[in-house]
C-alpha cells in the first residue's frame, strides 16, 4: 500500500473505529478481513484451527478435500480484492481454465459444444485458494491472527444496543475478552452466533432450509501420465426427476485428479471403494469411471454431506446489535453443486466494503447506528439470485424437503429445461447460460429475444419437449 493511501485511510477513521474482529479465518473471513483493513486500524481474525503454512486441509473446513469451481465472476470479484491473485495461484500450482472450451458437461441433453470464450478462471484445490488468499492477507500490517482460537460467547456493550467484545478460549483453555467496534461472523453453516445472541436476549433470525438430500464422496488419484485428455475438467450431470446421480473430475496441482461423486435425495454414493466405482460406472456417461478405474488412489475416500440450502434471516430482525454482522456461509449458504459459495462470499465483502462507505458518509465514521440492519438488507441483493438459483433447481427433485415448488418456480423450471435442451445444438445458447451460471449475466439475460425465438421455434418441432437419456446426443 502506498504511504498516501494509508494516511488517507488513517485520517478517515474515527480513534473509536480502531478494531474489527472477524470470526472464522476460512475464506469468507478472509475476504470481509480485507475490505475491513480499508476502514479499521487493526483486524483481528480468530480461527479456531492451527492454519497451516501450506495448502492442506484443516478440520474447521472439510469441505476442502471436495472439488470447488471458483466461478469467473467471483474470480473477478477476488481480482479487485486482490489484484494479480490469479497469477499468484497460477504461480502456485493452478492452471486456468476457459470453461466453455476446456471443461465437456454431459447435460440431459447431451454433451455441450465446446469453443474458445471468456468465461475463464483459475482452477485449483479448495486448499490453495485459501491459501494464497491468506497470503495476500498476511502481507497486510493491519491484519492480526488469534489463532487457535475459539470464540465462545459475545459480551454486550453496558450502555448501547450493540456488542462490546467476544469471549475467545485458546487451545491450552484460556479465556479471554477481545474487544472490537464491529465484529463479523464468518464462521460458516454450523455458525453459533444465533445462540451468542440468544444469550444476550435477541431473538435469533428465522431460517429457510431446503435440503435436496445432497451427498458428496471424493478421491485424489494421479493422474496417469500415458492418460491424454483434452480437458481440464469434466462433467457428468444429473437429470431430474429420475437420474439423481452425478461426477466430476478436476485436473488439478501437482498433476492430481479430483474426482467427486455425488447422489441426490440421499441416493449417496459410496465411500468403499467397489462402490464409489460402481457409482461412477452408473453415471449417464462412463468417462469418467473409465479414466479411474485403473488411475493410483492418493487418498482415502472423503464424504460430506449436509449441504442444504441454509439462510439465516438477520434483514429481518428489527433488534440486532448494531455492529455486529454475519457474512458468507454463516448467513446464507447454498447447495454447493452449483460452485456458488466462494463468488458470494468476494461479492458479500465487497457489499461490505460499500456499506461501511455508506455508514461512514451518513453518520460520521465510527457510529454504528443501524448499521447491522443495513448491511443484512443490503446482502439480500447479493444473495437472491443464487439463492433462487439453487433452490429452483433442488425443487425438481420429489424428495427435497423444506419448501414446495410455487407456480413461478415451475414456470422458471419449464423455461430452463427448454434452454438445456438447446444447449448441445445451439452455442450461443449454450455461452448464455454458462454467463448465467458463471454470474457474468443476469438470468434474464436467457429470455433475450434470440433465445426465446429458439425456445420456441423447438417447442413447435418437439411439441412433447421431452429428452430422453438414451436419445441424448452429441460428442466428448
Ligand atoms: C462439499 C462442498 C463443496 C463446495 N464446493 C464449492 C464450489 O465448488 N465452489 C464454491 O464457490 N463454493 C463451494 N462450496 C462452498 C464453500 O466451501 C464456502 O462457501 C466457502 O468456504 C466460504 O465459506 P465460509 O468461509 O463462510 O465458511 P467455512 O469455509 O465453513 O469456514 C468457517 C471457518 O470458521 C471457523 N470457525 C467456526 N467456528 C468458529 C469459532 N467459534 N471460533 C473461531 N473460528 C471458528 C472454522 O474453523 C472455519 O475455518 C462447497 C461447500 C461444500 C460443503
Amino acid at each position: 500500500m502506498t504511504q498516501a493511501k494509508k494516511q488517507h485511510q488513517t485520517q478517515a477513521l474515527h480513534p473509536e473505529s480502531a478494531h474489527a474482529i472477524v470470526i472464522g479465518g476460512s475464506i469468507a473471513g478472509l475476504l470481509a478481513a480485507r475490505v475491513l483493513t480499508d476502514h479499521f486500524e487493526r483486524v483481528t481474525i480468530v480461527e479456531r484451527d492451527p492454519l497451516p503454512s501450506e495448502p492442506q486441509a484443516r478440520p474447521g473446513v472439510p469441505q476442502s478435500q471436495h472439488t470447488h469451481i471458483l466461478l469467473t465472476q467471483g474470480y473477478h470479484s477476488l481480482e479487485t480484492l486482490f489484484p494479480g491473485i490469479g497469477d499468484s495461484l497460477v504461480a502456485q500450482g493452478a492452471t486456468r481454465i476457459d470453461w466453455l472450451a476446456e471443461c465437456p458437461i454431459m447435460f440431459p441433453s447431451g454433451w455441450a459444444p465446446r469453443f474458445p470464450s471468456e468465461i475463464k478462471a483459475p482452477l485449483c484445490s479448495r486448499t490453495l485458494l485459501e491459501q494464497v488468499i491468506r497470503q495476500q492477507l498476511e502481507r497486510n500490517d493491519r491484519i492480526r491472527w488469534a489463532t487457535p482460537c475459539t470464540v465462545t460467547q459475545f459480551i454486550p456493550h453496558p450502555q448501547r444496543a450493540a456488542l462490546h467484545a467476544v469471549q475467545i478460549k485458546d487451545a491450552q483453555g484460556k479465556i479471554a475478552e477481545l474487544s472490537a467496534q464491529l465484529i463479523v461472523d464468518a464462521s460458516g453453516r454450523n455458525s453459533h452466533a444465533p445462540q451468542w445472541l440468544q444469550h444476550l436476549g435477541y431473538a435469533p433470525p428465522q431460517e429457510t432450509i431446503i435440503d435436496s438430500g445432497l451427498g458428496y464422496a471424493s478421491r485424489w488419484y494421479r493422474r496417469p501420465c500415458e492418460f491424454f485428455e483434452d480437458w481440464k475438467s469434466i462433467y457428468v450431470m444429473a437429470q431430474a426427476p429420475n437420474y439423481p446421480c452425478l461426477g466430476a473430475l478436476f485436473q488439478l496441482e501437482d498433476d492430481r485428479w479430483l474426482v467427486t461423486l455425488m447422489g441426490i435425495n440421499h441416493n449417496y454414493p459410496s465411500t468403499n471403494e467397489a462402490g464409489f466405482l460402481d457409482f461412477a460406472s452408473h453415471l449417464r456417461s462412463p468417462v469418467i469411471y473409465e479414466a479411474i478405474k485403473a488411475a493410483e488412489p492418493l487418498s482415502k475416500i472423503y464424504s460430506y454431506r449436509g449441504t442444504a440450502n441454509r439462510q439465516r434471516h438477520y434483514e429481518k430482525l428489527t433488534q440486532l446489535p448494531e455492529n455486529f454482522i454475519s457474512i458468507g456461509d454463516a448467513i446464507c449458504a447454498f447447495n454447493p453443486v452449483y460452485g456458488q459459495g466462494v463468488t458470494i462470499a468476494a461479492e458479500s465483502a465487497i457489499a461490505l466494503g460499500q456499506c461501511l462507505q455508506h455508514q461512514h458518509k451518513r453518520y460520521g465514521a465510527g457510529q454504528w447506528t443501524g448499521f447491522s440492519r443495513y448491511f443484512h438488507q443490503q446482502l439480500v441483493s447479493v444473495t437472491r439470485t443464487p439463492w433462487l438459483m439453487a433452490t429452483g433447481e433442488d425443487l425438481r427433485w420429489p424428495q427435497t424437503v423444506g419448501n414446495q415448488p410455487d407456480l413461478i418456480t415451475k414456470l422458471l423450471q419449464w423455461y430452463m429445461d427448454q434452454v438445456v435442451s438447446l444447449i448441445n445444438e445451439e452455442g450461443d445458447v449454450y455461452q448464455a447460460f454458462l454467463e448465467v451460471v458463471h454470474r457474468l449475466k443476469a438470468p434474464t439475460s436467457l429470455l433475450h429475444s434470440q433465445i426465446l425465438k429458439k425456445v420456441i421455434a423447438k417447442r413447435i418441432s418437439h411439441p412433447s419437449g421431452e429428452v430422453s437419456t438414451s436419445s441424448v446426443r452429441g460428442q466428448l
